[in-house]
């Protein structure tokens, strides 16, 4: 420039070549002294726009010098900057604060040459001047905005990421770096590189997570299990966003991840407390209805035989009252575990409620054999005896079975026949099974209803009684009658006494039931008498109900009634009456016996008195419970049984009868074994009165004439 006018000086000595040019100029162009005020010697009309000066105000520093007019925080780095620049004739080139003629701090970018003479001396610095403050202030807010998000990045407490398409990881922060067990974001970085293998516990969640990516370019709440660096096994749920270019070039996938495994395990809980029953751990109700639905919707759709099985546990209500709830909690819990140690893994053994448990038996390839087996192998396992405290307790069930699709072709139908089958199961003397039949449901299975026939049965007269006679080992002679009640409905005909003498018991109505087959029983008894039969004892049976201490005087005024020596009536109590309630019921046996009549326990074997037990009580006989006459041939152990029973019995002075005797075989073993007195099918059926009339004829028939001798 030396040697020739600078700029400045150009534009200062013709000014109106470009007066417009420097007034619409956004800025301000001027020439100063490079003394230390920085005397100016031209300024442009810019100035007033910029500084709120004029630019009289600045030439020749006649209100404030240029140097004046930079911030004074700034103008020690300004001074140091342009001697630098001069030193190095480098252009100036800074950005620094000046304050306005009104009081207000603006930045202004300065760009200058300095001029030199021609022995190289400084002689002035020209330059323009700029205000920035907005760009200024926006880099500012941008770098605050900067730091604000770091600081997120850095202290969020959900782990936040950053990686390239291929998943190695660009960016981190401490959060998932600690999430995912690594010291630091860096350790993870460098740690974690194969993400489908190093972290998905399913390899698959990754290959959804970039199908999902690519499909709709972010994922939300994408709950996956993944390795922590030390191995454990956590839950995290992650959002994330594919984030593309201005070319539209994917460039990084970024996100967060959430660890869950705690909501996870609540969850989980939930479900689990929703689903199964809190005692035994067993699938509950609902989760049985869905699991049955599912089962049968495969096998619509594959073919094949699915079988519904209701197991109900016989007597449970009397182990719980009397032994108590804990012993009774324990015994469903050992049942449970039994049922389940008889199935398959794809079967499920679901608690209905109460006693009751629901088997769900898929695919049954062995058909109805097969089925058979299986629950043939639960009875045995729920029979089997079970410690509680320092005793042995046995409890049997009764099962019924129904079949998808001969039975039924929806969960409740199915459901329904398995428990009509059960009930059908009752009746046929407990533990042991039925396959529904299409008869089993036409019988009443509402309760109400149930309850209703039965009053009117009882005003109608609906009660029949029937005799089944009891013989003599020794010489086959009748030497007793049981009174089995029988209900003839005229909706539902013969009704077994199994199916509403339950129900009879729950309502109360046992207790008028009872009175009237007392009552008839003595008074038929009284008839044969006076008809000339060979008196015998007619023995009735007694519900527990009944059991009470008007019981005595009640049984007194029908003996007088109806005419009868108390000598020819007995009472058949089940063994669970004897255990329950003891000394109430020692008393009231004791009143009783004194009538003069004789007590028999029934069902023996099945409940839980021992027989030492029994010497408290003033009983007469026990009847052998026929589930153990029946499998004397078969089982070692029922006739182990009876052996013992009949032993321990003679020993204690009681009578043994043996009931349900079906054969020869049966007979035999019995007699050989020095039973006392037998009753079943084999001998006679249970009959109505004419018949067991005609029978008691030809006895006394056969008793004159001599055919009776013991053989
Ligand atoms: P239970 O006292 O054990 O009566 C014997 C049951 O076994 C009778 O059934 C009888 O018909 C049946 N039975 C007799 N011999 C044989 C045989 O050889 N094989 C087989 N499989 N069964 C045989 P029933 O009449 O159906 O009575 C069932 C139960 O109903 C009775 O069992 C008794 O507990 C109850 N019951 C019957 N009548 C009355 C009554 O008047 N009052 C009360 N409270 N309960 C009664
Ligand atoms: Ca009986």
């Amino acid at each position: 420039m030396c040697g020739q006018d600078s700029p400045v000086v150009a534009i200062s000595r013709s000014p109106r070549l470009l007066e417009t040019l420097l007034a619409n100029l956004d800025g301000v162009v001027y020439r100063c002294r490079d003394d230390g005020q920085w005397t100016m010697e031209f300024v442009s009309e810019g100035c007033l726009a910029l500084t709120g000066y004029l630019p009289e105000d600045l030439l020749l520093n006649q209100r404030l010098s240029f140097l004046e007019l930079i911030h004074p925080e700034d103008r020690q780095m300004v001074r140091a900057h342009v001697a630098d620049c001069l030193r190095s004739k480098r252009r100036i080139d800074i950005e620094y604060r000046i304050v306005r003629a009104d009081g207000a701090p603006r930045w202004v970018w300065g760009r200058g040459v300095g001029i030199y003479n021609a022995t190289g001396k400084v002689e002035a610095l020209e330059g323009f001047m700029q205000d920035v403050t907005e760009r200024k202030e926006a880099a500012q807010a941008l770098q605050e905005a900067e730091r604000r998000y770091r600081s997120i990045f850095e202290n969020a407490i959900e782990g936040v990421f950053q990686t390239t398409p291929d998943g190695t990881y660009i960016a981190v922060n401490p959060a998932l770096a600690r999430i995912y067990g690594y010291r630091s974001p860096e350790d993870l970085i460098v740690g974690l590189r194969d993400i489908s293998h190093q972290l998905y516990v399913e390899p698959d969640r990754r290959v959804e997570f970039m199908r999902l990516m690519e499909e709709r370019g972010s994922v939300s709440n994408f709950e996956s299990r993944v390795y922590r660096r030390d191995g454990d096994i956590i839950w995290i749920s992650e959002n994330a966003r594919a984030v593309y270019d201005d070319a539209g070039h994917l460039s990084c996938y970024e996100g967060t991840v959430e660890a869950i495994t705690e909501r996870k395990l609540y969850e989980a809980e939930m479900r689990h407390q929703a689903t199964h029953d809190a005692l035994t751990g067993l699938p509950n109700r609902n989760m049985l209805h869905d699991h049955l639905q599912r089962a049968i919707e495969i096998a619509r759709q594959r073919g094949g035989l699915t079988a519904v099985a209701f197991v109900d546990l016989d007597q449970f209500k009397f182990i719980n009252d009397s032994l108590g709830h804990q012993v009774g909690d324990e015994l469903l819990k050992t049942v449970a575990q039994r049922l389940q140690s008889c199935l398959r893994d794809t079967d499920m053994v679901a608690r209905q409620g109460g006693d009751e448990f629901v088997l769900v038996l898929q695919n049954q390839t062995g058909g109805e054999a097969g089925i058979a087996e299986v629950m043939q192998r639960i009875l045995a396992a729920v029979s089997r005896p079970w410690p509680a405290g320092d005793r042995e307790f046995h409890i049997t069930s009764s099962i019924g079975v129904s079949r998808y699709p001969a039975d039924g072709k929806d969960v409740e139908t199915l459901l329904k026949n398995a428990d009509s089958a059960m009930y059908k199961a009752k009746e046929q003397g407990r533990n042991n099974f039925q396959f529904f039949a299409p008869w089993m449901d036409t019988q009443v299975s509402n309760r109400l209803e149930m309850l209703i026939s039965l009053r009117r049965a009882l005003d109608q007269e609906e009660f029949k009684l029937f005799y089944q006679p009891k013989l003599s080992l020794k010489d086959g002679s009748i030497i007793g009658a049981e009174a089995l009640i029988r209900w003839e409905s005229p909706e539902q005909g013969m009704v077994p006494p199994d199916r509403f003498i339950p129900f009879a018991e729950e309502a109360g109505l046992i207790v008028p039931i009872g009175e009237w087959v007392l009552r008839t029983a003595c008074r038929q008894n009284k008839a044969w008498q006076e008809d000339g039969l060979p008196p015998i004892p007619v023995a009735v049976n007694l519900s527990p109900r009944q059991m009470n201490q008007a019981l005595p005087d009640f049984v007194a005024g029908v003996l007088e009634q109806s005419g009868l020596a108390a000598s020819w009536l007995e009472l058949e109590i089940t063994e669970n009456v004897v255990m329950k309630d003891a000394e109430k019921t020692v008393a009231t046996l004791h009143t009783l016996k004194r009538l003069g009549l004789q007590i028999s326990v029934d069902d023996f074997g099945t409940g839980y008195s021992s027989l030492s037990y029994l010497r408290r009580f003033p009983v007469d006989a026990l009847k052998i419970d026929k589930s153990f006459v029946r499998d004397i041939a078969r089982d070692a152990d029922s006739a182990a049984i009876v052996k013992a029973v009949i032993s321990l019995a003679h020993i204690l002075n009681l009578r043994v009868i043996a009931e349900g005797v079906e054969d020869e075989e049966q007979h035999a073993f019995l007699r050989e074994n020095g039973c006392d007195e037998v009753q079943g099918y084999y001998f006679g059926k249970p009959m109505a009165v004419a018949d067991f009339t005609a029978r008691l004829k030809e006895e006394a028939r056969r008793r004159a004439s001599g055919e009776l001798t013991a053989d």
